[in-house]
């Protein structure tokens, strides 16, 4: 039998304000090999840039790419959409982009790469901030770009939805959501969401190294079938916690 995938599906880039300028593509890529991950997802804060460049070099070696991209909602919530090609993501995304407010000025270097990690351009406006839309609007527009949403580290205080709503809205279609890594076992066992992932939500190459990560059944091994286990988890296709060794 195939060993279970190793996954890590919330790692930013250089592209976010917040990560350092050494998260380029080939950066990420090796890491991921090195680490022994077979699936990975970039997920900048409201652009998409360089999620192409990764998913090309991912896929020469044999990792799987969830093209992805982390949403922070009027309530200051945290959601992660995931696609099955870069297409709709990128489409999505510039609907996203033209929400924002183009007249904040970015912090960070929001760094734009080619696959030879070359920097090609940088993203002017500040990408770190609310989009003008409630969480369930977003949810609902990002699913009619064929995404799949997940909410980020479900649990953490700052950005993550039980520590800024303390609930989850009832009208929403929760299934899967991303639990931070002290809580995620608590958060499966406790049979209230149907799957539980954990993440690195590296800013980072050394946040990509983590105590435990996620794997799921080696039956998985398409973007399509991850797409489709997120948005219809079956638990007994994951593990939520492995410890690495
Ligand atoms: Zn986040
Ligand atoms: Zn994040």
């Amino acid at each position: 039998m195939r060993r279970w995938l190793k996954i890590d599906l919330h790692i930013h880039s250089a592209l976010s304000p917040c990560a350092l300028p050494e998260m380029t593509p080939n950066n990420i890529v090796n890491m991921a090999e090195i680490i022994g991950l077979d699936v990975i997802a970039i997920t900048d804060h409201h652009a998409a840039d360089n999620v192409l460049p990764v998913y090309n070099l991912a896929k020469r070696k044999g990792i799987i790419c969830l093209p992805g991209i982390e949403v922070q909602t009027r309530e200051e919530v945290h959601l992660l959409c995931y696609f099955t090609a870069p297409e709709p993501l990128l489409e999505f995304t510039n609907h996203i982009l033209s929400l924002l407010d183009q007249r904040v000025p970015s912090i960070g270097a929001q760094l734009i790469f080619d696959e030879n990690d070359r920097v090609i351009g940088k993203k002017e406006l500040f990408l770190h901030q609310s989009v003008p839309l409630t969480m369930e609007e977003i949810w609902h527009l990002a699913e009619n770009y064929g995404a799949c949403c997940v909410p980020a580290h479900l649990d953490r205080p700052a950005f993550g939805l039980l520590g800024q709503l303390g609930f989850v809205p009832p009208g929403l279609p929760v299934r899967t959501v991303e639990g931070t890594l002290r809580r995620a076992q608590e958060l499966a066992g406790s049979g209230r969401y149907a799957g539980v992932i954990t993440s690195s939500d590296a800013h980072s190459l050394e946040q990509m190294v983590m105590l435990g990560h996620t794997c799921l059944h080696p039956s998985l091994d398409s973007i399509d079938s991850i797409w489709h286990w997120l948005k219809n988890p079956d638990r007994q296709l994951v593990k939520t916690f492995v410890l690495d060794f």
